[in-house]
């Protein structure tokens, strides 16, 4: 099973206006993402995906380039089963020979970013591929899974504190979601504005259901404590991303002063971050991105880490099809594989491109049964929002 071709697309697709939402990180009038096709000498395709954004309004031509002129030549007449080397050879570059024979690692020195995104992207179409020849969906390959179902929570909520409670109930009548997740931080401007919008989301949703809160970062660690301290009889399921991932250690003292579970991991990178993040005790629940944390393979990893840590792991899945679906897999075959994140702001990247119908049914989502990530591409939609 050779590789033939590896082609990657910087895909942009429009939202329309009225399904359109504004957070920290502005209005999201596309979501865009870098999709990757491998084709083998026997005709399979495996698709993956990269992320260098946070959100969903990316600039993709870096990563595009990058897995088009710089890694997808060099994966160019490769085994596509040997998913573990490839991934060891194109982290640690041009010492990988050394890296393999001593059982360590010696990366490049771009080991983070760009080029894990643009790893990760290759990791997830190769166990698509793997997945595929070996007519074995990746949940089973991975180990097995341990339900047909999983439960997913409603990823959203920015409305301001008069409608927020039915922005969220609305959410739990589409899906019987049992958790909701809405933004705060610095787009409310001051922590009491924030607190305000979680209280009433509280008061309308009642005890039952579980809240979780994402700041994307944009607390300091005093604010972040302040605003704790507002919420502290809300009964938070977690705290997302506090304090800025580049502030580790606040990150460290936040945690150790609230009784709010604390949530990470969207900003990290490679089993290397998440070994750091559990060893010092700086998050209750790890949040790998398949498709900037090291694809299927790191986030298995990180699964591990978390289970070693007594940690959950519950994968940031706010992607296009490929991540999400990888997300999926991992979560179904990992021990401390908890909840999905299911986004409820428009998504076309997951909607558009899966032929079949991707829902949540009273709060629980299917692990897919078919080859591969069990996802067909519309290829249609690949070729019309090709940004060239
Ligand atoms: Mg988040």
């Amino acid at each position: 099973m050779r590789i033939k071709s590896v082609e990657a697309r910087w895909v942009q697709i429009p939202i329309a206006q009225e399904q359109q939402h504004v957070s920290d990180f502005g209005r999201l009038r596309t979501f865009d993402a870098a999709i990757l096709r491998i084709e083998t000498e026997d005709g399979l395709v495996g698709w993956g995906e990269g992320k260098n954004a946070a959100g969903s309004a990316g600039q993709y031509a870096a990563l595009v380039h990058l897995l088009n002129a710089e890694f997808g030549p060099r994966l160019i007449g490769q085994d596509a089963a040997a998913i573990t080397p490839i991934w060891e050879r194109l982290y640690n570059g041009v010492r990988h020979q050394g890296a393999a024979a001593r059982g360590h690692t010696m990366p490049e020195l771009a080991r983070r970013g760009l080029s894990v995104a643009a790893i990760s992207a290759i990791d997830i179409a190769l166990w698509d591929l793997r997945g595929k020849a070996l007519g074995e969906p990746v949940w089973s390959l991975l180990g097995g899974r341990s339900a047909e179902r999983l439960p997913a929570y409603a990823s959203g909520g920015w409305a301001d504190a008069g409608a927020i409670g039915d922005q969220l109930k609305s959410y739990v009548d589409a899906g019987g979601f049992g958790a909701v997740k809405m933004r705060v931080g610095s787009m409310d401007g001051a922590p009491h504005a924030s607190a305000d919008r979680v209280r009433a989301a509280r008061a309308a949703l009642g005890p039952g259901i579980d809240l979780m809160v994402d700041a994307h970062g944009t607390y300091t660690v005093a604010d972040a404590k302040r605003f704790a301290a507002m919420v502290a009889d809300c009964d938070l399921a977690w705290f997302e991303e506090p304090v800025t991932a580049d502030d580790r250690a606040g990150l460290i003292e936040f945690r150790a002063a609230t009784h709010i579970p604390v949530a990470l991991g969207e900003s990290e990178a490679t089993r290397f971050d998440f070994a750091d993040l559990a060893a010092r005790r700086a998050a209750d629940v790890l949040q790998p991105d398949p498709a900037f944390c090291g694809g299927i393979t790191e986030t298995m990893r990180i699964g591990t880490i978390a289970s070693a840590f007594n940690l959950r792991l519950a994968p940031h899945l706010w992607a296009g099809a490929p991540a999400f679906f990888a997300g999926l897999h991992v979560i179904a075959a990992a021990p401390a594989g908890a909840i999905v994140e299911f986004s409820l702001g428009a998504n076309p990247m997951i909607h558009d491109l899966s032929r079949a119908p991707v829902r949540v049914t009273d709060g629980t989502i299917a692990v897919p049964d078919a080859p591969g990530l069990g996802l067909e591409i519309d290829e249609d939609i690949i070729a019309r929002y090709t940004k060239r």
